[in-house]
């Protein structure tokens, strides 16, 4: 099962204390992490094995949307700031919306992200 993750700038700390809490989890063999460029310099800082793709305003995310259109990536763990700005943001509303073209489960925020890592 691939699960990607991405966090904006004012959510980084808080999508690194979510991936330590869930190690246990997150660390099983049939688990695959991906993640956005910046993100996963800090996941992979956090002790976690995963496959980083270019940085989310670079590109990143339509990456990932395009894992999730191909059928290659089941969940994504998207810790959004909505307060601040994001050049990409129209990469950000792709993404959003192939997953639910696509029946993918999709966590905008750290309680949703709670929810679905406990069904894994
Ligand atoms: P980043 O991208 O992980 O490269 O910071 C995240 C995003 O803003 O989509």
């Amino acid at each position: 099962m691939e699960i990607a993750i991405i966090a904006h700038d004012g959510k980084k700390a808080d999508m690194v204390q979510f991936l330590n809490e869930h190690s246990d989890i997150l660390n099983k063999k049939n688990i695959t992490l991906i993640s956005t460029g910046t993100t996963g310099e800090k996941v992979m800082k956090a002790g976690f094995k995963v496959d980083a793709l270019l940085s989310g305003p670079l590109g990143g995310d339509a990456q990932i949307a395009a894992r999730v259109a191909e059928g290659k990536c089941h969940m994504v763990l998207f810790f959004r700031d909505p307060l601040d700005k994001h050049p990409h943001e129209p990469d950000i509303l792709m993404l959003m919306r192939l997953c639910d073209v696509h029946n993918v489960p999709l966590a905008t925020n750290a309680a949703t992200a709670e929810l679905l890592i406990r069904a894994v």
